[in-house]
């Protein structure tokens, strides 16, 4: 039998930006082979969530703790923790005019190479590695000489997300709001690429408000985050709960 070790565990998590506080004492455990969903209201603090753990700078850490592979990375800079394995897929993902996407895919990639000791690539190997993923998501090469994410649709912002959490391959993928501006067959699409990158060894989790995309992914856990912290862990079900009765039946119960 194997057991799953833990990925991510945040303990009594307190976080502020500009003296506001945003995390209220919040509490989550991440184990490897798992897919996590977390909704809530907007204005909950998911997003913030999401950005605390990756180490984003503007928020201040009050109290509580980060542990990531049995590592405490609270205190620890972005980079540091991406090198660890975190990756984050953003709500609004940031253009980058200037820098082509291939370019920008390999230089993720091989600092990501170079941290574990493993091959860097050149541009043709890499080329190959890169059209394989895409055939993976079904997602087509003109991609690969834009610019990064701009004068992309928001539905191609998306799936370029997808496509840069296949290509770095963490253990740990946070996908805030992938679902939000999709129609359906971009939905379906990016919850079977969820479906088919999640694996015993990795982890992800799903920010978003959805039904929809928790019914196809099927996640292991759908938490409630309410005011900072996580208020009600259930299964699948419970997007569907809210989805009838919002989210105060959550609250009540
Ligand atoms: P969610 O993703 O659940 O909608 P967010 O984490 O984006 O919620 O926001 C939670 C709260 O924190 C909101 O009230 C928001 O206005 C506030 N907040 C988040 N980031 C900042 C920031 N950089 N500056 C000021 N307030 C912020
Ligand atoms: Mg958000």
């Amino acid at each position: 039998m194997t057991i799953n070790k833990k990925i991510l565990e945040i303990k009594d998590l307190y976080a502020s930006v500009q003296g506001k506080n945003i995390l209220n004492g919040l509490n989550l455990s991440i184990k490897q082979g798992e897919i996590h969903a977390l909704m809530g209201k907007n204005g909950s603090g998911k997003s913030t969530l999401a950005k605390v753990i990756a180490g984003h700078p503007y928020y201040e850490i009050k109290k509580g703790q980060i542990i990531m592979n049995e590592e405490d990375i609270t205190n620890e800079e972005p980079d540091i923790r991406s090198h660890k394995g975190i990756f984050l897929g953003f709500q609004y993902p940031i253009e980058i005019p200037g820098v082509s996407n291939i370019d920008f895919l390999r230089l993720a990639y091989n600092s990501k190479q170079k941290v574990i000791q493993e091959k860097e690539l050149d541009p043709l190997s890499f080329f190959d590695l890169i059209n394989k993923k895409l055939d993976q998501i079904n997602m087509n090469n003109l991609f690969l000489d834009r610019y990064v994410n701009e004068g992309f649709s928001g539905g191609e912002k998306k799936k370029n997300e997808i496509l840069q959490m296949f290509v770095l391959n963490k253990k740990l993928s946070i996908l805030d709001e992938i679902d939000s501006g999709l129609d359906m067959d971009a939905l379906k699409s990016i919850a079977n690429n969820i479906k088919s990158f999640s694996n015993n060894e990795n982890a992800v989790l799903l920010i978003t408000h959805y039904q929809r995309l928790i019914d196809y992914v099927m996640p292991n856990y759908v938490h409630v985050m309410d005011q900072g912290k996580i208020i009600y862990t259930g299964d699948q079900s419970t997007a569907a709960y809210i989805e009838k009765y919002g989210y105060n039946y959550i609250k009540q119960n």
